[in-house]
C-alpha cells in the first residue's frame, strides 16, 4: 500500500480514481504496487511477475483465490524465453501467426517465475498483448507483467477505464485509461504442455485459427461445455456473473418474467420482450464481442430484476460469447 503521503492515497480520501500515465504506471510497477492497464481483450491488474509481494496484492486486490492462475504479459516474442523453459518450436508458429493479440499459451515455467504466479503449477500463462499501451508499460517498466482482469473476483472484466474505477479504485496504486477494449472478451488460451496442443478457453483467436496453422488442435472439454463442473483452475463454473441475474438463451414458452426484465438481442431474433440494446443488428460477432461487457456492467442495475440475453451462434468468435455468458447465467428462469 502507498505511503499517507503520496497521491494514491489523496486520491483515495478524495474518491478520485487513481488516473495514471504510462510513464507513472512503470514506475510504480518497478516499486512493486499494482496497475490496471488496457489491453484488446480486457482492461488487466498488473503487477510484477517476479515479485511474490507483488502478485499477492493483485490477488489481495481482486479477492480472488490463490488457485487461480495469472497470466504473465511480455511485448516481445523473445521474451517467452525469459519466463518458459523447453519451448516447443508450435508455441513459436502460434507466436508469429497471433502475436501480439489475444493468445494465451501455456508453457512449462522457469524457476523464476514464482509458484503464487501459477498457483503451484509447474507451467505459465504468457501473453503478448497488441495495445499499444500494454505494450509501452511493459516496456517502460522493463518487467513482464502478471496481470488478471482489473476487476473483483468472478465479477464481469472491465473493458473501460471506467468500469476498473467502479470496482478497484481504491485497492489499487494506478489506473491507465487506453480508451475501451477492442476485442472485448478474455484471451484465448492454449496449452502446449500436453502430447496436442489444446484450447483450455475459448476466445477471438479460435480452434480453426489455430489448427490452421498447427494442422492439429484439441479442445478442452470444459470449455466446449461450460456451465458445468469446474476442471481446470479458473475455469469456475459461476465466473462474470453480474449482480442482477442473467438469463442466457431461448425462453422457455411457459415462463413468467419478472416486470423489470431488461433484453440484450443480438441480431434479428425474435425476443419475448422489446430490446433494450443490441449487441450487433447485422449478427456480426466481433461487434457483439466488443460490446457484451459494457452492456452487462450497464444493465448490472437494482432497478432491474432480470438481464435476458438472446442466444448466439456457438461457432468462431461466438464460441467464446457461449462460453462466457453460461457461466454468467442462472441455469433455470426463476
Ligand atoms: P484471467 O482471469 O483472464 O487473467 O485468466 C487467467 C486464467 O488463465 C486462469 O483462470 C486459468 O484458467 C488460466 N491459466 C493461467 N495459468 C495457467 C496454467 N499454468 N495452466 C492452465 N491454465 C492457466
Ligand atoms: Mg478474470
Amino acid at each position: 500500500m502507498a505511503d499517507r503521503s503520496s497521491f494514491f492515497y489523496f486520491c483515495t480520501i478524495m474518491k478520485f480514481p487513481p488516473w495514471t500515465s504510462v510513464e507513472e504506471a512503470a514506475r510504480l510497477l518497478r516499486q512493486g504496487e499494482v496497475v490496471a492497464i488496457p489491453t484488446e481483450t480486457v482492461y488487466g491488474l498488473a503487477g510484477n511477475a517476479f515479485e511474490p509481494k507483488a502478485l499477492a496484492k493483485i490477488f489481495a486486490a481482486k479477492e480472488r483465490p490463490t488457485f487461480d492462475p495469472l497470466i504473465v504479459h511480455i511485448s516481445d516474442i523473445s521474451q517467452m524465453a525469459d519466463i518458459a523453459k523447453d519451448i516447443p518450436e508450435e508455441a513459436y508458429q502460434l507466436a508469429e501467426a497471433f502475436w501480439p493479440g489475444p493468445l494465451t499459451m501455456i508453457l512449462p515455467k522457469k524457476d523464476c517465475i514464482p509458484d503464487l504466479c501459477t498457483s503451484g503449477l509447474p507451467s505459465v500463462a504468457v501473453r503478448f498483448p497488441s495495445h499499444p499501451v500494454a505494450q509501452a508499460i511493459i516496456n517502460a517498466s522493463g518487467l513482464p507483467l502478471a496481470a488478471p482482469s482489473a476487476n473483483l473476483f468472478k465479477h464481469v472484466s472491465p473493458t473501460t477505464a471506467e468500469h476498473v474505477a467502479a470496482q478497484l479504485s481504491d485497492r489499487i496504486a494506478g489506473i491507465v485509461d487506453g480508451g475501451p477494449c477492442q476485442v472485448g472478451v478474455e484471451s484465448s488460451i492454449v496449452s502446449l504442455t500436453g502430447d496436442v496442443p489444446t484450447v483450455l478457453r475459448p476466445g477471438a483467436i479460435t480452434p480453426e485459427m489455430v489448427k490452421k496453422v498447427l494442422g492439429r488442435v484439441a479442445i478442452k472439454e470444459s470449455t466446449s461445455k461450460p456451465g458445468e463442473a469446474m476442471q481446470a483452475p479458473g475455469q469456475c463454473d459461476t465466473h462474470y456473473r453480474p449482480q442482477v441475474p442473467l438469463y442466457f438463451g431461448e425462453v422457455p414458452a411457459n415462463a413468467v418474467l419478472p416486470e423489470n426484465t431488461v433484453r440484450i438481442a443480438f441480431g434479428n431474433y425474435q425476443g419475448v420482450i422489446p430490446a433494450a440494446v443490441n449487441l450487433s443488428v447485422t449478427g456480426d460477432m466481433m461487434e457483439a464481442t466488443a460490446k457484451l461487457y459494457a452492456y452487462m456492467h450497464d444493465l448490472d442495475d437494482p432497478k432491474y430484476d432480470l438481464i435476458l440475453v438472446d442466444p448466439i451462434p456457438n461457432q468462431g468468435i461466438g464460441m467464446a460469447l457461449n462460453d462466457r455468458l453460461k457461466r454468467a447465467s442462472i441455469k433455470t428462469l426463476p
